[in-house]
């Protein structure tokens, strides 16, 4: 680390400490070494008022909302430029408080950038459409006249509620386009990773958001997170995070009815064929479960494999696993780090535990690493009783069911049976069937041949219980919009 960056998480580590904050003492822990790097006090629900307040009045002052969309534009290009001169920083910073390899923090963070590029050059593009109109008039046999057009308008005071698994990646998702829509927001990381944000708050501020467009706050989620689901300034929520707190989200908005976006829980199959390029499957069914130790929401954590290539597609899956390093952000060569806390590491554990004293084939891993740091070798289980907890509910950690299927059908019909439906991914050559399994994968997002893409222009959300609404590409930017119907009688 350089002075310059070291310098950098001082700072937020020092600022952190002094936020204001009425509840709980909350530590950060580095999940690499189980110390506690600092820690900060919840910021509790008067903290959230004041936010609210002060995000309200920047909306209705029109600060922001009211400015031409080109000035918007170019204060977003700043946000990313600023980003970008801080890349180094953000990257030491994430890694110190996720554990993440610094190679792939420091992929993450021109990633996030872009974001607010991608959605500076919607700034100007926002717009309704226009209905020529003919309604019954008083005689039945005649007509009048109208011009009706749609207004897109700014929601005014959003929410983003965001988890610990990519905080400037997930910040920068949720801020670029609730900014390029006009709206005010208040904006809480998980606890266990609020740092980063605390320097895109300070870069936002200095490429010029006026004052109380945008309101950090840093808390617990049952404190802060409910104080800001259940306000009635809040007119909606855009939260990503596991489905049990999506639901509680859907239940504490109810007072004013507010609208959510829920990105949730995954618990997405990959199907690999016999005709599939079972080198590339391998290796990326492998990555897409292991990368992040499994701390991805669309990782690929239910595998299944045409019966007469299984065993080959198992023992390489398992020779992956064995082969992938896992060590803290400043070991040498390593691709995944640890989970992100004890909490996490006794819940990955529970689940390998059930399946254990369910009789599953641990083809490989199924323990924790010998040494400091909350490391999961990443773990293949095989002969897997499906009403297992461990095969319906996201486990959020390294671990990997690989079963058997015949067919089309049947491999279908375990890809759809939990109530997820996020991500699918479907490894062949045969064109037909893959466009086929396409439209029969009840999933969000289904990738064919591929694994891990992402862009900042195709929308993301989930289907069943993995969502409501979409993220990214223009969907993104309307769901910070809301749309208005005027009648104008000619
Ligand atoms: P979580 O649901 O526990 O927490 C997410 C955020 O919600 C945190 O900021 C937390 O403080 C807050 N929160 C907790 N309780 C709250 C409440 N009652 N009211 C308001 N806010 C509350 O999730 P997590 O364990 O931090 O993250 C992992 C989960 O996130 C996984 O389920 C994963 O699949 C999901 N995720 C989904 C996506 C997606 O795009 N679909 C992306 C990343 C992660």
């Amino acid at each position: 680390m350089t002075s310059t960056t070291s310098t950098a998480l001082q700072s937020v580590l020092d600022d952190i400490q002094k936020r204001p904050g009425t509840g709980e003492v909350i530590p950060i822990i580095n999940p690499v070494t189980e110390e506690q790097i600092t820690e900060f006090t919840d910021c509790g629900p008067e903290a959230v008022d004041d936010a609210v307040a002060r995000a309200k009045a920047a909306f209705e002052a029109g600060v922001w909302a009211d400015l031409p969309g080109r000035e918007r534009a170019k204060v977003m290009w700043r946000i990313a430029d600023l980003i970008e001169e801080h890349a180094e920083e953000f990257a030491q910073i994430d890694s110190a408080n996720t554990g993440m390899p610094l190679m792939q923090s420091r992929l993450v963070v021109p990633t996030s950038a872009e974001f607010f590029r991608y959605y500076a050059g919607w700034c100007s593009k926002v717009s309704g459409s226009a209905y020529d109109v003919k309604t019954s008039g008083i005689a039945s046999d005649s007509y009048v006249s109208q011009h009706a057009y749609t207004l897109k308008e700014p929601y005014g005071v959003v929410g983003l509620i965001f988890p610990w698994n990519g905080p400037i990646f997930n910040a920068c998702a949720k801020l670029a386009p609730a900014l390029a829509a006009g709206c005010s927001s208040v904006v809480k990381p998980a606890e266990e990773t609020p740092l980063s944000a605390i320097l895109l708050d300070r870069l936002i501020a200095e490429a010029g958001v006026p004052e109380g467009v945008v309101n950090l706050l840093t808390g617990y989620g049952h404190t802060a997170g409910a104080a800001i689901t259940a306000h009635p300034d809040v007119e909606k929520v855009a939260f990503t995070g596991s489905t049990d707190v999506g639901k509680e989200i859907v239940r504490a908005s109810a007072g004013n009815l507010k609208k959510v976006m829920l990105e949730l829980g995954g618990k997405s199959p990959v199907l690999i064929f016999d005709d599939a390029d079972l080198n590339q499957a391998i290796m990326m069914a492998a990555m897409g479960i292991f990368v992040h130790s499994g701390q991805g929401c669309v990782c690929g954590s239910r595998i299944f494999v045409q019966r007469g290539v299984y065993d080959q597609v198992v023992e390489g899956i398992a020779m992956m696993a064995n082969n992938i390093k896992l060590g803290g952000p400043d070991e040498e060569g390593c691709v995944s780090g640890p989970l992100i806390s004890e909490k996490q590491l006794k819940r990955v554990m529970g689940y390998i535990d059930e399946g254990k004293s369910g009789g599953v084939n641990v083809v490989t891993g199924g323990h924790r690493l010998d040494r400091k740091g909350y490391f999961v070798h990443p773990t293949v289980l095989a002969d897997v009783d499906r009403d297992l907890k461990l095969y319906q509910e996201e486990i959020f950690g390294p671990v990997v069911t690989v079963l058997p299927f015949d067919d089309d059908d049947e491999a279908v019909a375990m890809a759809n049976e939990t109530p997820y439906g996020l991500a699918a991914t479907a490894w062949t050559t045969n064109l037909s069937r893959a466009h086929t399994l396409a439209k029969k994968l009840q999933a969000g997002t289904v990738t064919i041949n591929c694994q891990l893409v992402f862009d900042h222009s195709v929308p993301f959300g989930g289907y069943k219980q993995s969502g409501w609404g979409h993220e990214f590409g223009p969907e993104g930017l309307d769901a910070y919009l809301k749309t208005k119907s005027v009648w104008a009688q000619l």
